[in-house]
């Protein structure tokens, strides 16, 4: 394991030890329709968002300014758990997302998530109806009773919810950081901040030997692959730096954006 990559693992999981525990109740029994928003409002006695959420939500805020998406690549629990499932075994067809056209179109399924979580926000959230009595104040984060009284309580939005937690689990068994790619709200928010972030990576033209389609994506002696098939400095690429260190001929670095050029595929966009 690479440096990068090991300040990386080290730091997501000092992150899934502060977060795990939100991650899960959120997921899983938070009484809102959409989880991790309403926290300074929510009447649970167990979830650690109430405190953590301020929190995070200046880290995120200040990162996406400085960095764009450098939380994903770096903090995000959920983030973790999609490079986890990632190492597992895929189909070869699955290995790499270029499914002809689909995965072009596809990835900007979580734009369309997004928008539709901000109704979802300004229909159900903003509601104080509180039918959760026993999932919000159950003694264990894990109590499967609670799980299902709010799986009985929790209406349309609450299945839509685990449903898609079902997906981004299964989807990232075949395709490395599915939810990312297609489906994460705030991935979408955070992609816009990666066109203006200080923080980019930039290419020493006069080391890239240019020897590929997509540059630092296909060059055939690039040792690991993009965790997002993309190229830096793209709305796909989550800053995760595994390139930087990747490179053969040590053409890319971290740096800020008014230093750094632009980094483009020759052929065709892909983020
Ligand atoms: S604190 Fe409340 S609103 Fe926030 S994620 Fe936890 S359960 Fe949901
Ligand atoms: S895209 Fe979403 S789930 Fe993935 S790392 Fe970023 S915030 Fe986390
Ligand atoms: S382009 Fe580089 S920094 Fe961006 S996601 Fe891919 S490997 Fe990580």
């Amino acid at each position: 394991m690479q440096p990068i990559t090991i300040w990386r693992r080290i730091s997501q999981v000092v992150f899934l030890g502060v977060a795990g525990t939100w991650l899960a109740f959120g997921w899983l029994r938070c009484p809102f329709g959409v989880p991790f928003v309403s926290c300074q409002s929510c009447p649970s006695t167990e979830c650690p968002g109430r405190y953590l959420q301020p929190w995070f939500v200046g880290l995120i805020a200040l990162s996406a300014i400085f960095s764009g998406r450098l939380f994903c690549g770096w903090a995000c629990p959920m983030g973790l758990v999609q490079d986890a499932l990632g190492r597992l075994p895929k189909p070869k067809a699955t290995r790499e997302p270029r499914f002809g056209q689909i995965d072009r179109y596809v990835k900007y399924l979580k734009y369309v998530l997004l928008a539709a979580v901000i109704a979802l926000i300004f229909q159900h959230n903003l509601q104080w109806a509180r039918p959760y009595e026993y999932v919000t104040r159950s003694p264990s984060i894990f109590n499967l009773n609670a799980i299902q009284v709010a799986w009985g309580l929790g209406g349309g939005a609450y299945k839509a919810r685990f449903a898609i937690l079902v997906v981004a689990l299964i989807g990232g068994l075949f395709v490395f950081r599915f939810f990312c790619r297609y489906m994460c709200p705030l991935g979408a928010l955070l992609s816009v901040f990666n066109k203006l972030s200080l923080l980019t990576i930039r290419r020493d033209e006069t080391r890239c030997k240019d020897c590929s389609e997509y540059r630092c994506k296909d060059c055939s002696e690039y040792p690991r692959e993009c965790i997002q098939y993309t190229v830096p400095g793209t709305t796909d690429c989550v800053m995760c730096g595994e390139c930087v260190q990747g490179c053969p001929h040590r053409a890319l670095s971290f740096g800020l954006r008014r230093r750094a050029s632009t980094l483009k595929p020759r052929n065709q966009p892909r983020a």
